[in-house]
C-alpha cells in the first residue's frame, strides 16, 4: 500500500506550512484538502448561490474542475481561472466551512481527495484525513496550538500576502470557524486515535518538522 502522512487539526496551526515541507523532504505529493473545501466556495459565492442550497451546491461538487500545481507555492485554478489569491481569505474559510458541513459535499469530494494517494507517499493536510479519508495511514499526527497563537500566526500571513487584518476579527473568525468543524456531525475535527498530538504553541517550525520526520523515519 502506499504510505500516507495525515496532518490534522484547527486552522492557524501550521499544518500548511509543515506539511508542505515535510512533503519536500520526502519527496512525497502533498494533499491540501481545505484547498477542495475553499475552491468550492469560491465556485459557490462565484455562482451566487444561496449557502443554504444543498441541491445547487452538491451539484457544484460534482462538477468542480480543479488543477493544482504545486512548486513552492500551491497555485489552484478552477474551471481554468488562477483563483490562488481568493484561495487565502479568511471569508473563503468561511464559506468553505458552511458548505464543509453539508454530508453530500463530504461524500463527493472523498473520491477526489483519495486519488491523491500515489506513489512514493503522500501527505495529507486537513480536519478528517486520519479519521475519514485515510483512515488506513500509517503516520497520523494531530497539530494543534493555543487559539491566541493560531490567531496571530494567520494575522502574520495575511498580512505578508499583502491583506489587509484585524487581529480581533481574525480571532473570532478563527474561533467561529473552528467552532463549526468541531460541532458537525459529519466528520467532525478530532484527533484519529492513533494519531500523535503535537502542540506547536511553544515550538518553531523546525522543531515540529523534526518530531513529524522522526515518526517516518
Ligand atoms: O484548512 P483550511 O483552513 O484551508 O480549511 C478550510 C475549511 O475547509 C475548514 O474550516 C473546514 O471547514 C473545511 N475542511 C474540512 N475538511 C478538511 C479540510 C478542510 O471540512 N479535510
Amino acid at each position: 500500500t502506499i504510505p500516507v502522512l495525515t496532518i490534522d487539526g484547527p486552522s492557524g496551526a501550521g499544518k500548511g506550512t509543515v506539511s508542505r515541507l515535510v512533503a519536500k523532504q520526502l519527496g512525497w505529493h502533498y494533499l491540501d484538502s481545505g484547498s477542495i473545501y475553499r475552491s468550492l466556495a469560491i465556485a459557490v459565492l462565484q455562482q451566487s448561490v444561496d449557502v443554504n442550497d444543498v441541491a445547487e451546491i452538491v451539484k457544484i461538487a460534482q462538477n468542480l474542475a480543479l488543477e493544482f500545481e504545486c512548486n513552492d507555492e500551491l497555485t489552484v485554478k478552477l474551471n481554468g481561472e488562477d483563483i490562488t489569491a481568493q484561495l487565502g481569505l479568511e471569508s473563503t474559510g468561511a464559506v468553505a466551512s458552511v458548505v464543509a458541513a453539508v454530508p453530500q459535499v463530504r461524500q463527493v469530494l472523498l473520491q477526489k481527495q483519495k486519488d491523491f494517494r500515489q506513489l512514493p507517499g503522500l501527505v495529507a493536510d486537513g480536519r478528517d484525513m486520519g479519521t475519514v479519508v485515510f483512515p488506513d495511514a500509517i503516520h497520523k499526527v494531530f497539530l494543534t496550538a493555543s487559539a491566541s497563537q493560531r490567531a496571530g500566526r494567520r494575522y502574520k500571513q495575511l498580512k505578508e500576502k499583502g491583506i489587509d487584518a484585524n487581529l480581533s476579527h481574525i480571532t473570532s473568525e478563527i474561533e467561529e470557524r473552528d467552532r463549526r468543524d468541531r460541532e458537525r456531525e459529519t466528520a467532525p475535527l478530532a484527533m484519529a486515535s492513533d494519531a500523535l498530538y503535537i502542540d506547536s504553541s511553544d515550538m518553531g517550525i523546525t522543531a515540529v518538522i523534526e518530531e513529524v520526520l522522526s515518526l517516518i523515519r
